[in-house]
């Protein structure tokens, strides 16, 4: 990995403790650094070889880019950076990032925090929970290796004792070594992306194994954390039906069950321009060769039908763990919910509701 250091971070926190244990370059800024005449395919590519630390001006807590068509669940985000060194062939940063490189703000500790920290307090006086999480524009904690910013966050969490919890999404693997360097804290969510084994062979270059995830999320709550677990995106093949199950009912197995905060749902979709520049990266992929029709978002989705076969296919597993584990979709509509579920829910608030009462109980636990 080839790190650049605006001159103008130089100073800030971050910045000096990556100085003091890897080499790095000194730029003059993000936006005039010197990109190879190549096609933005390519550059992805380099891209994610290339750290640049940024004085990063925008907000750090920001609402999560939901949909105002589906049901979705009014997360919040803190804003650590953008891009992801791992390559998944369905990712919706691809066309999201106009700019390559993997971009992290250099003054998250001088600037994003004071900001989190405000906001924490606020929700806090109100008596109102709060979910956050990193990991809608990046890994949680691909680069954590390098930048500690998870780690930042964890300690942070025990510092301000906010009444929320911190969502920590990632398709790496995390050693026990990392683990015991922290303290306990149940508001603290290690998430995993899930998938079946041959989606993560075919569609998810550089992400770590199922069983290496799992073995971590077991690691996570063996150490005092509360894990969850994202089957997403779901993409529809012949073996679909099988072999999704068969995921989810190895982490019902070997995870405690009172550990899991919840576990979400969502097929495959994707705004149509991303077909393009996706197959040009990965030209042997086939997931967008299927028949989608464009949903209400303008995304491309699966018809109403291959969608539900999808979500059936789990359902005897939902029946067994459903009045222990919470399970919610990420953006369906209310007749999903219903038949899938057998919950009725017709707002996002109350879809937010749901996971409020869970994030409530880890707030009160710890
Ligand atoms: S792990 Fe997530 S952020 Fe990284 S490439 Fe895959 S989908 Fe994108």
């Amino acid at each position: 990995m080839e790190i650049f250091i605006e001159g103008n971070s130089l100073d800030f926190q971050l910045a000096k403790e990556i100085q003091k244990r890897f080499p790095v370059q000194i730029i003059p800024s993000y936006e005039e650094f010197k990109w190879e005449t190549k096609s933005l395919p390519e550059l992805i590519t380099i891209g994610k070889k290339r750290l640049f630390l940024i004085n990063y001006k925008g907000n750090f807590f920001k609402p999560c880019p939901g949909t105002t068509h589906y049901l979705c669940c009014n997360y919040k985000i803190f804003h650590f950076g953008e891009g992801c060194p791992l390559d998944c062939s369905y990712c919706i940063l691809q066309i999201y990032l106009n700019r390559p490189g993997l971009k992290i703000w250099a003054n998250l500790i001088e600037r994003g925090l004071p900001e989190l920290a405000k906001i924490l307090n606020f929700y806090k006086k109100k008596r109102q929970i709060l979910r956050i999480g990193t990991g809608e524009f990046a890994d949680s904690l691909a680069l954590e290796n390098i930048i500690n910013v998870s780690q930042i966050l964890i300690n942070f969490w025990k510092e301000v004792d906010p009444l929320a919890i911190l969502e920590l999404k990632t398709k790496t693997s995390i050693s026990k070594s990392y683990f015991s360097q922290l303290k306990p804290d149940p508001r603290i969510i290690f998430a995993w992306s899930v998938n079946t084994e041959k989606i993560i062979n075919e569609e998810e270059k550089g992400t770590a194994k199922l069983s290496s995830r799992l073995k971590s999320a077991q690691m996570a709550a063996n150490y005092g954390f509360s894990v969850a677990f994202h089957f997403d995106p779901i993409i529809f093949y012949e073996y679909a039906e099988e072999e999704y199950p068969k995921v989810l009912e190895k982490i019902l197995e070997t995870i405690p069950l009172d550990k899991i905060a919840w576990i979400s749902f969502g097929t495959f979709r994707y705004p149509k321009e991303l077909k393009d520049i996706a197959e040009k990266r990965f030209p042997s992929t086939k997931i967008y060769s299927q028949e989608f029709i464009e949903g209400l978002d303008k995304k491309r989705r699966y018809f109403i039908d291959v969608r539900k076969r999808l979500y059936y296919s789990f359902q005897k597993l939902l029946n067994q763990a459903k009045n222990i584990v919470t399970f919610y979709f990420c953006m369906e509509g209310k007749r999903m919910w219903e038949e899938i579920f057998n919950k009725k829910i017709t707002s996002s608030l109350e879809v937010a509701n749901l996971l409020d009462k869970v994030a409530l109980k880890l707030c009160t636990e710890k």
